[in-house]
């Protein structure tokens, strides 16, 4: 089990630190919950992270967070397990003052200035913001492929079902 990750995002962002690690999807209790996790993964999902200060973005001191990883869930359509690769990448301006008018800008996320950050929970949190809600196979979804190919009408499929 990964202890916690206690940063002062401050300091790390100004004095540009970094940090690199993985560590076992377990670790995420909440996340984990929501995963098609079972005794027969061999190998287990590992989260990977990169945290990375950076003294001055936008004229704030920011972090930049990437998280990589493969997370087993359950096909909506075929209900086989399949993996959702997630490659994601934040950047948050820190800040102590609650509302300074650039907050409402969508594309920039506000961290605030915090001595003891979570960074466990900020990747779980992050995480499950990213998991789609009815993940289905893009492409050679077993349920699809009986079909020779052709995109099921979800109004159709919903009819069967009923009859
Ligand atoms: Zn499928």
């Amino acid at each position: 089990m990964m202890k916690p990750l206690i940063i002062n995002n401050l300091e790390f962002a100004q004095e540009q630190q970094k940090l690199a690690d993985s560590f076992a999807v377990s670790s995420l209790k909440r996340l984990a919950e929501t995963l098609a996790l079972h005794d027969k993964n061999t190998n287990p999902p590992t989260i990977y992270f990169e945290l990375t200060g950076i003294s001055s973005q936008f004229s704030h001191p920011s972090l930049h967070l990437r998280i990589k990883t493969k997370l087993p869930v359950i096909c909506q359509r075929c209900l086989s397990e399949m993996l959702i690769n997630l490659d994601l990448n934040f950047d948050y301006l820190i800040t102590d003052t609650a509302s300074n008018g650039i907050d409402e800008n969508d594309e920039i996320d506000w961290l605030e200035l915090n001595n003891e950050m979570d960074l466990l929970e900020l990747i779980e949190d992050e995480l499950l913001l990213a998991m789609p809600i009815a993940p289905v196979h893009e492409k050679n979804c077993s349920k699809l492929s009986m079909q020779s190919g052709e995109n099921p009408n979800p109004f159709a499929m919903l009819k069967g079902k009923f009859k």
